[in-house]
């Protein structure tokens, strides 16, 4: 028996930040031993939402890369692709599309949510309302037996099974309905206490150096009644504590005690954080200076990535377009 397959994909942001690395990446790393794992810079699901304005997608694909390959992906182990340049993908949205009525759409949370709170971006175009089907598109052409997802993308892994469903007991049994691999991350806001955002300016990114990670860190917003040195801390309100819980875990209760007992001043305190975010970015630095050193490497890596996405997609839509009868 081969390991069990998983589909995971990411919009191309660019350069990704520590918000990104706990919420996927450095899920992703530890999947690669268990799982055959296809990883995808989701390119056209960047269009759905975003398709005023492409001109980043190229760079932001490739500093992708760059940090994907630093944060330990492995392209001998794992498929990694850009979704644009396996057409198969787009043949299987076509074809899913006719099974998946209208309803089935206009009820995803996330689709009524964004509607409802997106309001720069036109987003009632047919596009947006179909991406849960281009999703599954993704999901099924891979036959992943699992899917890493969020509590928030569970309503668009159901809908995937029910399309599956839906062709495998109308036609034949051809496609895999996926599970799901839950993750409870816990969410980071960004140095400031906001949403972590990019147009915030309030992300530490995995390719910061150590000097700016340090600066980034004196400046994360506090406990605000926390005025002075002297003044007792409660670090449950304190963005710092929060980043400490995921990346000091071993020293948390101490970090704690000390706060609330002011026996631990926040300046120390954030040089704690600091040392154990350059400590985890440190080997990532290195790599990534690894990759650079070789100026073709990560051409090669989405070239042979999308070559073999290619080569498993195209097996399924030949069962699909028999199935379907549709002429070879
Ligand atoms: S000591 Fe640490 S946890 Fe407490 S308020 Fe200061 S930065 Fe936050």
């Amino acid at each position: 028996m081969g390991k069990k397959r998983i589909l995971s994909g990411i919009r191309p942001t660019g350069r990704l930040h520590l918000g990104n690395y706990v919420g996927a990446l450095q899920n992703w790393v530890k999947l690669q031993e268990e799982y055959q794992c296809f990883y995808m810079v989701a390119d056209w699901h960047a269009l759905t939402s975003d398709y005023e304005n492409t001109s980043d997608i190229k760079s932001n694909i490739d500093a992708m890369y760059l940090d994907w390959l630093a944060a330990g992906l492995d392209p001998d182990q794992s498929v990694l692709f850009i979704q644009s340049k396996v057409k198969q993908h787009a043949e299987l949205f076509l074809l899913l599309s006719m099974f998946a009525p209208l309803p089935w759409l206009e009820r995803c949370p996330t689709y009524k949510e964004a509607l409802q709170q997106i309001t720069d971006k036109d987003l009632r175009t047919y596009g947006f309302l179909g991406y849960p089907i281009l999703q599954a598109a993704d999901i099924l052409i891979y036959k992943a037996d699992a899917v890493p997802v969020g509590e928030d993308q569970l309503p668009h892994l159901e809908l995937t099974r029910e399309i599956a469903r839906k062709v495998n007991f109308l036609y034949e049994k051809v496609f895999v309905e996926p599970k799901e691999i839950l993750s409870t991350v816990p969410k980071l806001l960004g140095t400031d206490g906001r949403k972590m955002s990019k147009s915030y300016e309030n992300c530490i990114y995995l390719s910061d150096n150590e000097k700016t990670v340090n600066e980034k860190t004196r400046e994360m917003v506090t406990d605000p009644a926390r005025v002075k040195r002297t003044d007792k801390g409660h670090p449950e309100v304190c963005s710092v504590f929060d980043y400490q819980k995921v990346f000091t875990p071993d020293r948390i209760q101490e970090i704690a005690d000390g706060c609330r007992q002011a026996t631990l001043g926040c300046v120390d305190c954030k040089k704690t954080l600091a040392k154990s975010l350059n400590a985890l970015l440190d080997p990532m630095r290195k790599r990534r200076e690894e990759i650079l050193a070789k100026p073709d490497y990560i051409q090669d890596v989405i070239r042979e990535g999308n070559k073999r996405a290619a080569i498993e997609a195209e097996k399924t839509m030949v069962e699909a377009r028999r199935i379907l009868k549709m002429v070879e």
